[in-house]
């Protein structure tokens, strides 16, 4: 007979979780609960409510009603709060623990941001809300605009952009729109091989053929091979800086004369904006266009839930063909330049528009909070610090890890590393997973391509030095096991709820819907 929890659920109908500690009855380890599915909870003959008698009327569907149950779980509200905070506790957050994924930026997200975002005159104002009621919204998009105009020294912006892919995707079509307006279709856009996965995705996407450009030994863009491959047929290139190897690309002016000089246009990848901002002005260096994550940079953790905003500055070549809308401001009053008034404003060039409305309100105003709360000298702080917290990871595992680029000098925001010195038949892979006993996600691993068995470390500046320390001390250790072989890292994570799964499997044939076990059953 097995143990049986309050909700009906037996251990063994989840798999996987093995352990060396004797089982429980209940299946759960201390404070750390065991959960099943939201169906195997819930009953699909129970509901969480008492719904009343359905009035006996003639059904005016025509035939088009529900004819077969719903197929959803009922459950109580307690035990719907239950599962989902249940859950919760077995996810890792930046409010938990130093959040190390490399090009992301999981940084301290202020809670002041949060509690203006929230004010209800930003939170829940309609999108649809005639100008003259939204001064206050369109005044906050404008300052976040505006900042980001003089932190890049870019004349033109383009403020509706939900993401940083889809940031790419607003400047690959201004480049487009650019080249169209001078009759010249263009087929090509270079991209180097250190680019962020979204960059020729992105390109591809746009309509044009995306060739490779390789990289030098020091991890940077080989600016000879991308002079060899500039043609009339080339409409740009896109290039991350800070690039992804945690690198500036020292040839960037010299890259922006060779492709403009063939009247091509430059993109740039500006994700990784949290290592340079207040030091480095991308429009000083022939940049065209280029995306700011402002979930990233300006608070609010990549991939900590919750929307993105990319926001796109345009250099003065572009900045005509950018999309609608954007805000201006005229005396006292915001005016919100739409499609409508294209003709009068006199913008008939924008290429038209990424969104249906003006893009992530919240997002704005957590920009804004943070912007002011910092000042343009706090800002500058922000990249310095995060670049001495990265440099102190570097530094500090010399010997133990291989870093491919450390011997050309310091990097920037990110540490990167390879699994070079690790015993025979030891990856990278153990390593992440060794670092989730240790109570740490893992870093971003096995990117960019251009390091053998990468992990690419990001601290970011709102570490404190004992947590950089503790992080610092773990990886180090089990790095020192992978090196020595030590066969017991093969079996990590043993204290997680789970130990290592089928990724192959999860990622090939993955269960997304839930049958019943009968069916299931019968279905075998
Ligand atoms: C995060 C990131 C992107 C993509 O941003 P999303 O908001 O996830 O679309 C692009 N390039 C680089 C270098 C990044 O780090």
């Amino acid at each position: 007979m097995s143990a049986i929890n309050q909700s009906g659920w037996r251990p063994e109908m989840s798999a996987g979780g093995e352990s060396d500690a004797p089982a429980t009855y209940t299946g759960n380890r201390a404070l750390m609960l065991e959960e099943p599915l939201l169906f195997e909870i819930g009953d699909l003959d129970r509901t969480g409510v008492d719904l009343p008698e359905r009035p006996k009327v003639a059904s005016r569907l025509a035939g088009l009603e529900r004819n077969r149950p719903i197929g959803l779980p009922g459950l109580s509200e307690p035990e719907a709060v239950r599962h989902y905070t249940r859950l919760s506790r077995q996810n890792y957050a930046i409010d938990l623990g130093l959040f190390p994924l490399g090009s992301c930026t999981m940084k301290h997200n202020p809670r002041l941001n949060e509690k203006m975002a929230r004010l209800p005159g930003f939170a829940d104002l309609h999108p649809l809300t005639p100008v003259d009621g939204t001064q206050g919204a369109l005044a906050v998009i404008h300052l976040v605009a505006e900042w980001l105009k003089a932190l890049t020294n870019m004349p033109g912006i383009a403020m509706s952009p939900k993401a940083g892919a889809h940031g790419e995707l607003c400047g690959l079509l201004a480049i487009r729109a650019a080249h169209e307006a001078k009759g010249d279709a263009r087929k090509i856009i270079l991209v180097p091989e250190s680019a962020h996965g979204t960059n020729p995705a992105t390109a591809a996407f746009a309509g044009y053929q995306v060739k490779g450009i390789p990289a030098t030994v020091d991890g940077r863009v080989d600016l000879d091979a991308l002079k060899a491959a500039l043609s009339p047929e080339v409409a740009g290139v896109m290039i991350t800086n800070p690039n992804t190897c945690g690198l500036f690309e020292r040839d960037m002016i010299a890259i922006g004369e060779a492709v403009h000089a063939i009247g091509g246009y430059v993109y740039c990848d500006g994700a990784n904006f949290n290592a340079i901002v207040g030091r480095v002005r991308p429009g000083d260096l022939g940049v065209d266009a280029m995306h700011i994550n402002l979930h990233k940079t300006f608070s609010t953790p990549h991939g900590g839930g919750g929307p993105g905003s990319g926001p796109v500055v345009f250099s003065e070549a572009l900045a005509p063909f950018a999309p609608l809308p954007f805000v201006e401001k005229h005396d006292d009053r915001y005016v919100l330049v739409e499609e409508e008034t294209v003709a009068e404003e006199g913008h008939s060039k924008a290429f038209g528009r990424m969104v249906a409305f003006h893009g992530q309100m919240g997002m704005f105003t957590r920009a804004a909070a943070y912007m002011l709360s910092h000042g343009a000298d706090g800002l500058k702080q922000v990249s310095e610090d995060a670049v001495l917290s990265a440099n102190y990871i570097l530094r500090s595992l010399e010997g133990v890890m291989d870093a491919p680029f450390a011997p050309s000098g310091p990097c920037m925001h990110e540490a990167i590393f390879s699994d070079k010195n690790f015993a025979e038949g030891f990856s990278t892979l153990d390593v992440a997973k060794g670092l989730i006993d240790e109570g740490f996600h893992p870093m971003t691993v096995y990117f960019p391509l251009v390091v053998h068995g990468a992990m690419l470390v990001e601290p970011t500046e709102t570490e404190s030095k004992a947590a950089l320390d503790q992080f610092i001390g773990a990886l180090r250790s089990v790095a020192e096991r992978a090196k020595a072989g030590d066969t017991a890292l093969k079996a990590a994570p043993i204290y997680a709820p789970r130990r290592r799964l089928d990724e192959t499997a999860a990622a090939r044939k993955p269960v997304l819907v839930w049958k019943e076990p009968v069916q299931a059953e019968a279905a075998e």
